[in-house]
């Protein structure tokens, strides 16, 4: 659907140096290719007017999902509409920018919740795979959650040991074998806190399970989760 290419990522590859042939390059990316908006493919934004109208109006889910060793897991929306085309858009096509929206919307649901949470760990993507995508979109959501509640951002607390074949095409009972022990957390960063993990969408749980399994053998106190939709809600 999207095929756009951010500006602002090109800009920060090279900090510091060359500034005004950064802006150059940039509004010369933005004329080729211009922006398209990640919720309904507009042209010349990243996310429209339209479409923030649309998140905003988006009621937020009243119930939480129960899924032990995780305290409580809670989703900002059903995995449908216009939420659901930017994290697809957030995942597949670059649009890293609507992570902020995203973050922004995550924080104000985390805040309905009332928890108690030291740190925020966003679920890690294998080097293979942050390497092909050059970013992992769960950290950007983070990150913004992270600014917005003024917590801790603690990436590094959560490592994935190994690959993951890819989880589109396997069923739940597959799934579940498949991320088994595949992550690992740092106990010095994990011990005795309470850790919010955050994750793009929320399908059968198995990721989540799997990551707060890691903190809490590497000593966390208590493990919630974060996503911005949930297939199941
Ligand atoms: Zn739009």
């Amino acid at each position: 659907m999207l095929d756009s290419v951010p500006s602002a990522t090109q800009a920060q590859a090279a900090p510091g140096l060359f500034a005004p042939l950064r802006q150059a390059s940039s509004w010369l990316i933005d004329l080729l290719f211009p922006p398209r908006c990640a919720g309904c493919g507009r042209v010349d934004s990243e996310w429209c007017p339209a479409c923030q109208r649309d998140l905003q109006a988006t009621p937020y889910p009243q119930h939480l999902i129960a899924h032990p060793p995780l305290m409580a897991i809670a989703a900002t929306a059903p995995h449908r509409g216009v939420i659901r085309e930017s994290v697809q858009a957030l995942k597949y096509n670059n649009a890293r920018r609507v992570a902020v929206p995203l973050g922004a919307r995550m924080a104000q649901h985390l805040a309905a919740q009332h928890w108690t949470i030291d740190m925020i760990v966003p679920v890690p993507l294998h080097t293979v795979r942050l390497a092909e995508r050059g970013y992992n979109q769960s950290q950007l959501l983070g990150e913004q959650v992270a600014r917005d509640m003024a917590l801790p951002h603690v990436p590094s607390a959560l490592h994935r040991d190994r690959s993951t074949h890819s989880q589109v095409t396997v069923s739940a009972a597959e799934r579940l074998i498949n991320v088994k022990n595949a992550f690992s957390a740092v106990p010095d960063l994990v011990n005795n806190r309470t850790v919010l993990l955050i994750d793009d969408v929320f399908t059968t749980g198995a990721t989540l399970s799997a990551c707060a399994e890691a903190l809490l053998a590497a000593g966390a106190g208590a493990v919630y989760g974060l996503t911005v939709t949930a297939a199941r809600l």
